[in-house]
């Protein structure tokens, strides 16, 4: 299915908005224009000027009741689910987990690659692209995360340690001619030989480098910072720990605020002790993602992660030596554990995954109910959390039929 025309008119949408800055939320009133949010305001502020235009003929009025209005989603580490991988290098399996987690409200992804070899990151890049050039549910595609293989052997995590090397700029160029302007992050550790000359590379192309998977010493962090480095995966998990004679990347991520970093608050990740504590001293400068994998939306079982196999109980997906798997779960369930698990504010909660991961990939027109920004919303029952509607470029999404309305 080749793209279609965005819809045209303006369409209200009234209910409890929630606009991703970290406002308290307030009854109102989003347009929607060409799949882009033309106005949003308070209810009691309604300028007389729109509230004519309400009255058109051509406006359709949607009243949400107390349901909230939130911006979609972003999640900017997410390598699969319902079934399909990213690294399978398949236009269906990309269809069928953007299918998924567009019901579940995430309107936009880094389609995250995995640690293989080269003809296979090969392959997944050039499907991702793919489907983001032609399919019109690939608008959810924003890009790629490139984590590995240039990582660390000492910590490999859910990554497949026989193909983790050190950087090749080469392979860099390759791809960025390829697929221009695809690749928005590229997360190596900063230690390895021929780290400094990919991050000049990454830098030089747009692309946000980011540590991760990495053994660095605190001194070796500072130094990539001073490279460039401007982002660390999934903080604490997969790298040096803090330790007070050496403070390692945990000690470098926490204290620099140049580096912002991502939380997984899928309750088996990070203690809520930690959550709290990075939350605390990253505020602004940390996302929420889900890291989520094949799993996603299945049952438990025995699944495949870039050829590993990983068991899958009660939601939590671990290789037989106990090693956590990445995560089984959808964005909008990380907010809600932000919620009720983590005690922050929706608003908060909402903030994290929405405008701040939209600042950290520099997605300038998402994130935010506001003037100009894409179409891109989730309506959200007040009961749960649970979602009702989803908007991707101002097309409703129906969550029940995965199919575009
Ligand atoms: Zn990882």
């Amino acid at each position: 299915m080749m793209k279609r025309e965005r819809s045209v008119g303006r369409l209200v949408l009234k209910g409890t908005i929630l606009d991703g800055s970290g406002r308290e939320p307030f009854t109102g009133y989003v347009t929607v224009e060409q799949g882009r949010i033309a106005s949003v305001f308070p209810e009691a502020e309604a300028p007389a000027e729109v509230m004519s235009q309400l009255d058109s003929t051509d406006a359709q009025v949607l009243d949400f009741g107390n349901a909230y209005l939130t911006p979609g989603l972003i999640d900017i580490h997410l390598h699969g689910g319902a079934g399909a991988d990213v690294m399978d290098g398949s236009a269906d399996s990309l269809i069928q987990m953007l299918r998924y987690y567009l019901a579940h409200g995430t309107t936009s992804i880094l389609a995250t690659t995995l640690t293989a070899s080269k003809p296979d990151i090969d392959r997944a890049l050039a499907a991702a692209f793919s489907v983001q050039q032609t399919e019109r549910i690939g608008q959810v595609i924003q890009g790629v995360h490139l984590e590995g293989p240039f990582l660390s052997p000492k910590w490999p995590g859910a990554q497949h340690p026989q193909w983790i090397c050190n950087p090749q700029t080469g392979w860099l160029r390759e791809w960025t001619a390829r697929f221009p302007g695809f690749i928005r992050i590229l997360t190596l550790a900063p230690e390895l030989e021929g780290a400094e000359e990919a991050i000049a590379y990454a830098l030089e192309q747009n692309i946000i480098a980011a540590c991760g998977h990495s053994d660095a010493t605190y001194d070796q962090v500072r130094t990539a910072i001073s490279w460039g480095i401007t982002h660390a995966v999934h903080c604490c998990n997969a790298m040096r720990p803090f330790h007070h004679r050496e403070p390692g990347v945990v000690g470098a991520v926490l204290l620099h605020d140049e580096l912002s970093t991502e939380i997984n608050v899928d309750g088996y990740h990070l203690h809520p002790a930690a959550v709290e504590l990075i939350l605390r001293l990253k505020q602004d400068r940390v996302c929420v993602i889900t890291d989520s994998m094949r799993a996603a939306g299945m049952t438990d079982g025995v699944y495949h992660l870039a050829g590993l196999e990983v068991h899958v109980k009660q939601g939590a997906a671990r290789f037989a030596d106990g090693t956590i798997a990445g995560s089984t779960i959808p964005l909008v369930q990380s907010v809600r554990h932000l919620v009720q698990k983590h005690g922050k504010s929706l608003p908060e909660a909402v903030k994290h995954a929405t405008s701040i991961p939209a600042g950290i990939v520099k997605l300038h027109n998402k994130g935010l109910l506001k003037a100009g920004c894409d179409a891109d919303l989730v309506v959200l029952e007040q009961e749960g959390l649970q979602v009702k509607r989803v908007m991707l470029g101002g097309d409703w999404f129906d969550p029940e039929t995965h199919n575009f309305a």
